[in-house]
């Protein structure tokens, strides 16, 4: 099964992406990964902005897509999946701890302590671990693009980190191992 999206603008018609029963039933679908550039093109047309056209999207989607999820999980398959699933992130939360640091930093211009924090996240060999946020008073944080600096790379494949989290292109598994191996090169070069 697939599911053609179209948005209806002054009778224009714009073919957004394909979609399988699969990635609709777990939930592993995401309008921007899947439709970003076609919707881009969609809203250089007059009076339609990307906030509109995803919204337009999303509110015909979520019905569909949910009376696919409960038929889905009516299934056997999904049952099992979902026994599997559990275990697999149990054992990742027991495995991995989380530690944060917040720091009220003085007397430097925010964007130059972004710099710091990429360089350090850039340079330092266990700086791919670390993750340095800048805040601003609305606690927004200062994005790498405002300093010019490029996005975050994957830790596996070395595209957009932002682009494989959100499609979970990796398992949890080839992640730990991954950074397990860095920490462990890390510490042979002690
Ligand atoms: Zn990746």
């Amino acid at each position: 099964m697939y599911c053609v999206i179209q948005e209806i603008q002054k009778k224009k018609q714009f073919g957004i992406c394909t979609v399988d029963y699969y990635d609709l039933a777990t939930e592993w679908f995401c309008l921007y990964d899947w439709g970003n550039s076609k919707i881009e093109t969609a809203a250089k047309e007059p009076n339609c902005s990307e906030e509109e056209i995803y919204t337009l999207i999303e509110k015909k989607l979520e019905p569909i897509q949910e009376q696919i999820i409960e038929e889905f999980k009516q299934t056997e398959e999904y049952k099992t999946h979902e026994k599997h699933e559990k275990i697999t992130t149990l054992h990742a939360a027991r495995k991995v701890e989380f530690n944060a640091a917040v720091y009220l930093v003085q007397g430097i211009e925010r964007q130059k302590l972004k710099e710091i924090g990429v360089l350090l996240e850039e340079t330092h060999p266990l700086g791919r671990l670390f993750d340095v946020d800048v805040l601003k008073e609305n606690l927004e944080s200062v994005g790498r693009t405002e300093i010019g600096a490029t996005r975050r790379k994957c830790l596996l494949c070395n595209g957009d980190a932002k682009v494989c989290g959100r499609s979970r292109a990796h398992t949890v598994q080839e992640l730990q191992e991954k950074v397990a191996s860095i920490i462990r090169n890390w510490e042979e070069s002690l």
